[in-house]
């Protein structure tokens, strides 16, 4: 099943490598055929190599519109070689066999993104190249299709290692990369022509509210990287990056160390950083994130002080944790974070210090990005259901000081309401129910994921004793904290929870049927609370 190439078809747009890799196959003995301007390059380069136009008769025509779409070459990419009709229609029409396709498209999305106007954009829609690489995709049995410049190099190593040939599982792989390429071309066209530059263009939130966002999501994605498996290891998994141009996130991220990404890290990653986002632009902070719940949250003026107040908070769940910070990092910080086992690092750059640390730890993943996500940005999340599929926009909830009701009696203080909102920010990044205790800018204690909100609260304080035992303080960083509801205290046994642990204020949605009964029961112990008027469940 190995093939040897003897025959090269190249046509590039991105010409990058495009000469080093002709001049490679000329070594090799491989007979370069190409078109215009490819061929103008490798010539340009003193190589040698035959004109499209020598093979199928006909000149490069109407602009380029018509240029390879020809039997002489559509034959000599889809002939199956070992059967004899096929074979005996080549050489009754001089048809040669072409055994290597190096295609890239007509740069269609990046005309769309760099606002060209609407006649580049329909020039841009490359015919001929697609048709290629699908024929010789489906040949692959015989046929190599290259689309990638970051191939060449693999395809020049396989040449060597097999003597000139490839083998049929590296033929299979570049065929599947090359439909997933007509894919999500042919989508981005649809895109274009169904909401013009709305989607591929980042800048344009406007455009994209007034066009439901529903309506993009079949066509809205393009395969990125499939990964070793999924949540577990017997199920498979891959990642997709949205066409839109501009998108930042953990597939975006620059990776300068450590073992690839795993599904799971790809998805506590995406939480830590999604939750470090919401501090963007305010002082240093840190979010620790085990199975995608934060373990410790702290801001302070620091980013070592945030590091350490964020660790207290619940330092056994740390071990093994996903770390992301709002600022880049500084060597201190890294230090210390290396201190204890962690698998993923996030933070919008690291100056020589910190990098330096973290290369002393080569399995810690460090991702670089150049700037947080905008926590509150167009965008919708996804579930799948047996038999359908459910699509909601984001989250993008924000509370300030001045959307809180107080209700209670008694007022909250300054500190206590900076105290409230942060709780909040915090609480709409835990799995529902989700109680979060805060105090002086840190997470005091943490419940999540349980079926009532008594026990994540009671969790929530459990921790935290737990915490201030392990940092021998004389009491729980709950006393005197702030406590944070997702979701309405649908009983006043809500506001034990908050006096057992001894916090002074709750902030929560409100608009329960018995809330008179809840804000009485505040009011008896003298708590202040306030209410948002927005949940965030989380699920
Ligand atoms: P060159 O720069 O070599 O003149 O053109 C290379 C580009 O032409 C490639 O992006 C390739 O996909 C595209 N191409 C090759 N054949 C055809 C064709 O017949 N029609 C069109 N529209 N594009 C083609």
């Amino acid at each position: 099943s190995n093939v040897t190439i003897k025959r090269a078809l190249l046509s590039v747009s991105d010409k990058t490598g495009v000469v080093d890799l002709a001049r490679a196959l000329a070594d090799k003995d491989v007979e370069l055929v190409s078109t215009g301007g490819t061929a103008k390059a490798i010539r340009d380069a003193g190589l040698p190599v035959k004109d499209i136009s020598e093979i199928t008769g006909f000149p490069e025509m109407m602009d380029g519109r018509v240029k390879t779409l020809h039997p002489m070459v559509h034959g000599g990419l889809l002939a199956v070689r070992d059967n004899d009709a096929h074979v005996a229609a080549m050489t009754e029409h001089g048809i040669g066999a072409i055994d290597l396709l190096v295609v890239n498209l007509y740069p269609f999305e990046q005309t769309v993104a760099r606002g060209g106007c609407r006649d580049e954009v329909i020039e841009n829609i490359d015919i001929g190249g697609p048709a290629m690489v699908r024929s010789s995709a489906k040949n692959h049995a015989f046929v190599t299709i290259v689309t990638d410049p970051a191939d060449y190099d693999e395809l020049l190593a396989e040449l060597d290692s097999l003597d000139g040939a490839t083998s049929l599982a590296f033929r299979t792989r570049m065929a599947g990369k090359a439909y997933a390429r007509t894919a999500s071309y042919d989508a981005a066209i649809a895109n274009w022509f169904a909401f013009g530059d709305a989607f591929t263009n980042p800048l344009g939130p406007e455009a994209l509210k007034a066009t439901p966002f529903v309506d993009k999501l079949p066509l809205a994605f393009s395969l990125k990287d499939t990964l070793r498996y999924g949540e577990n290891p017997h199920q498979q998994a891959a990642v997709y990056v949205p066409q839109a141009v501009g998108a930042q996130g953990i597939p975006q991220a620059e990776q300068l160390q450590g073992k690839e990404l795993s599904y799971n890290n790809y998805n506590d990653a995406d939480a830590a950083l999604e939750l470090v986002s919401e501090f963007a632009g305010g002082d240093p902070a840190v979010a620790i994130i085990k199975h995608a719940n934060p373990c410790g949250v702290a801001q302070c003026p620091t980013l070592l002080e945030a590091w350490q107040s964020a660790l207290a908070c619940d330092s056994v769940s740390a071990f093994g944790g996903i770390v992301a910070t709002n600022v880049p990092l500084d060597g201190p910080t890294a230090e210390a974070i290396c201190e204890i086992f962690t698998e993923v690092v996030i933070a919008p750059g690291a100056d020589d210090a910190a990098r330096a640390a973290f290369a002393a730890k080569k399995n810690l993943r460090l991702l670089l990005l150049d700037r947080l996500p905008a926590a509150s940005r167009p965008g919708f999340q996804m579930k799948t259901i047996a038999g359908g599929l459910l699509l909601q926009s984001r989250d993008n909830g924000d509370i300030g000081a001045e959307d809180l009701k107080v209700v209670t009696k008694r007022q909250p203080s300054e500190q206590e309401l900076a105290d409230c909102l942060f709780a909040w920010k915090v609480a709409k990044h835990v799995k529902s129910n989700a109680i979060v205790f805060a105090k002086d800018g840190s997470t005091a204690g943490i419940g999540a994921g349980q079926m009532n909100r008594r026990d994540s609260g009671r969790i929530a304080a459990v921790r935290a004793r737990e915490a201030a035992e392990t940092a021998g303080w004389s009491e729980s960083r709950t006393v005197g904290s702030a406590m944070a509801s997702d979701a309405f205290l649908p009983f006043a046994d809500g506001i034990e929870v908050a006096l057992d642990a001894g916090a002074s204020v709750v902030i929560q949605p409100g608009g329960a049927m018995r809330d008179e009964e809840v804000i009485k029961a505040a009011d008896e112990a003298g708590l202040a609370m306030v209410f948002t008027g927005m949940r965030h469940f989380r699920h």
